[in-house]
């Protein structure tokens, strides 16, 4: 975090006690106005390379130019607010593109078009994590592989280089 507001606004004659995190990404040199994702209270801030240069500075009635990204409450255990809450804290939007979310392609042929070994399942005679390190018997373990394997041989499909 570059860093942190904690909203020490009277709520109710208690502290709201929030500590609003300003992550790098949006916050290291900004200059705006934030809401507390608990109270809402709005503060003003500057931030130069990461540090607060000026703020937070209450503004009232004034609206946020952004929210945080995550706040919580360290002193009530593990109450926070997680990205993404409208009104209160920003969505995370920084996950990875859709292709990468999904499951990993299972390759059984190189690119050479030989049979490779990182594919499952692996049967139990493999031994630990399944691995063959000497002997790949893959016509016995693994027959429709075998038959993909020679098919490809005679279509041409296997070469060295
Ligand atoms: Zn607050």
């Amino acid at each position: 975090m570059a860093d942190v507001i904690w909203c020490k606004k009277d709520v109710g004659g208690k502290p709201c006690n929030t500590v609003n995190y300003l992550d790098p990404y949006c916050f290291w040199n900004w200059e705006g106005k934030i809401n507390c994702a608990e109270c809402g209270t709005v503060y003003y801030i500057h931030t130069i390379q990461g540090h607060m240069y000026r703020g937070p500075d209450e503004k009232q009635g004034e609206k946020p130019d952004l929210s945080p990204l995550y706040a919580d409450k360290p002193l009530e255990g593990y109450k926070g607010y997680y990205p993404g809450i409208k009104g209160k804290t920003r969505p995370y939007e920084c996950l990875p593109r859709h292709i990468y979310l999904g499951k990993a392609d299972m390759v059984k042929f190189s690119i050479r078009g030989r049979p490779v070994r990182g594919w499952r399942p692996q049967p139990p005679s493999g031994g630990l994590a399944g691995q063959f390190p000497y002997k790949w018997d893959i016509q016995k373990l693994s027959p429709d592989v075998w038959k993909e394997y020679q098919e490809k041989k005679k279509k041409g499909e296997v070469k060295d280089w």
